[in-house]
């Protein structure tokens, strides 16, 4: 069982400059609300330095997660994007994952850089092959496409989660069969999102993760402010109630499960036994 009030945000954004001022703040307001421990998704090497501070700041409670996300991809020259790998390779050993990678086809967001989006999420797959880091996969309009890809390179050794995941149940099963956790953040908190809660309601709860996906995705409840990572209780609920179960349920096993994917998330707790916080 999971210690009562020691719940996991797996996927969120502390280091964003949108928190710039207020992380002390809700940091503290989440731990009073039982949540301890929060999984970043790397963006870019900046976003990783931040990472690395607020690790330092809050040794026992930060999962660092160094990757390439698309949107940084889309934004960069080809050259940086390469040095930025190099980086990544260098510096990887430091982090519970590499993440966020992956494909964001949406027209808007795409503007002709499949290509690059393609050979960004290879490198990255190759580097969770040869590192053993679990991945932190971020799929927007590029399921069947990211499929192909692990089609061709292979799963890499600890697989990974599908963060934000607001697909159908047809799509959840495509990934459960290839070995991935399923991540579900506020969108589910949307009544109108029929098609995500069908897929919850079949999805196996020993591979389901919840996450703020702070400080973006909003629930309801939190609209037109910035998403606390708190805010997972919200996810908790709409879950239980899709599944039957108490929220407190939903946060112990997401919780539980967490620990078997991110392998190094045991060894970080205890190594940092004597917190500074
Ligand atoms: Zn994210």
């Amino acid at each position: 069982m999971v210690p009562f009030g020691r719940w996991i945000d797996a996927h969120g954004h502390l280091a964003d400059p949108r928190w710039q001022g207020l992380r002390d703040q809700i940091i503290d307001e989440a731990r009073a609300k039982g949540i301890h421990f929060f999984m970043q998704g790397g963006v870019g090497p900046e976003d990783w330095k931040l990472q690395e501070e607020l690790s330092d700041r809050y040794p026992s409670h930060i999962g660092l997660c160094f990757g390439l996300h698309p949107y940084w991809v889309i934004d960069h020259e080809d050259d940086e994007c390469e040095v930025a790998l190099d980086v990544l390779a260098a510096q990887l050993g430091k982090a519970l994952a590499i993440g966020e990678m992956g494909l964001d086809f949406r027209p808007h967001i795409e503007k002709d850089s499949r290509d690059k989006q393609y050979h960004i999420f290879e490198q990255q797959i190759e580097l969770a092959h040869v590192s053993a880091k679990p991945m932190v996969l971020h799929l927007v309009q590029a399921h069947d496409e990211a499929l192909r890809v692990f089609d061709i390179f292979g799963m890499p050794p600890q697989k990974g989660m599908v963060h934000s995941f607001n697909g159908s149940w047809g799509k959840a099963q495509d990934f459960l069969k290839k070995g991935l956790f399923l991540s579900v953040g506020g969108p589910v908190c949307r009544p109108e999102n029929k098609k995500l809660h069908q897929a919850v309601k079949e999805m196996p709860l020993e591979y389901l993760l919840i996450e703020s996906d702070n400080p973006d995705q909003a629930p309801p409840a939190y609209k037109g402010r910035l998403n606390p990572p708190e805010s997972i209780w919200e996810v908790a609920r709409t879950i239980g109630e899709l599944k039957s179960l108490d929220p407190i349920e939903i946060l112990d096993i997401t919780t539980a499960n967490f620990g078997r994917l991110f392998n190094g998330y045991s060894a970080q707790l205890k190594s940092s036994a004597t917190p500074r916080n």
